[in-house]
């Protein structure tokens, strides 16, 4: 265990990363994968100890990634940004951890728009005879119907859309991500 854990993750950042100083370089970086470790025995890269939940992170420019960054070191880096990816990859992580154990997911409890956000730019939504042939159309309808203020607004052909989506698009992709744990 490190006397200093910030100082040793700033270095670590810093030689990694193209720009020299640790507040530049942390917007090089993004989340790119979550693990649990269930014993609680993981270990970031600042060298602190028993984390459970471990993410992985990329820098976009030169495609290193650094494993592993806990929850709480990631706010070492002061973005709000590498904050929101730590949040939304804890989010699909707990959607696949129920979808795994065969328990029911909701549009509006177990998502947020980064979550849709994200499967969309992953690649969750094939082009198929059911969305003219354009996966985007499937992400648009499930953010339409997860911005909807009023649920009762939702009709019943828009609600089997969504329990359609949600149970042969979503579930096989998050449940066989590698990403997600
Ligand atoms: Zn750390």
């Amino acid at each position: 265990m490190v006397a200093n854990s910030f100082e040793t993750l700033k270095k670590v950042i810093e030689d990694n990363s193209e720009a020299d100083h640790f507040f530049r370089a942390v917007h090089e970086w993004g989340v790119v994968a979550v693990e649990e470790d269930p014993l609680q025995e993981g270990e970031c890269v600042c060298g602190q100890q028993d984390l459970r939940y471990m993410y992985t992170i990329q820098n976009r420019h030169n495609g290193r990634t650094l494993e592993y960054i806990g929850s709480t070191c990631v706010e070492h880096f002061e973005s709000s940004e590498l904050n929101l990816q730590i949040t939304t990859f804890r989010g699909l992580f707990d959607l696949r951890k129920k979808i795994i154990a065969g328990e029911r997911i909701f549009l509006e409890a177990d998502f947020s728009r980064d979550i849709l956000r994200w499967l969309y730019e992953a690649g969750a939504f094939p082009a198929n005879r059911f969305n003219n042939n354009n996966g985007e159309n499937d992400y648009l309808f499930l953010l339409d119907m997860f911005n909807k203020h009023i649920k009762d607004n939702i009709t019943q052909p828009q609600q089997r859309k969504i329990w359609g989506l949600l149970n042969y698009t979503v579930k096989p992709f998050v449940s066989n991500h590698p990403a997600l744990g």
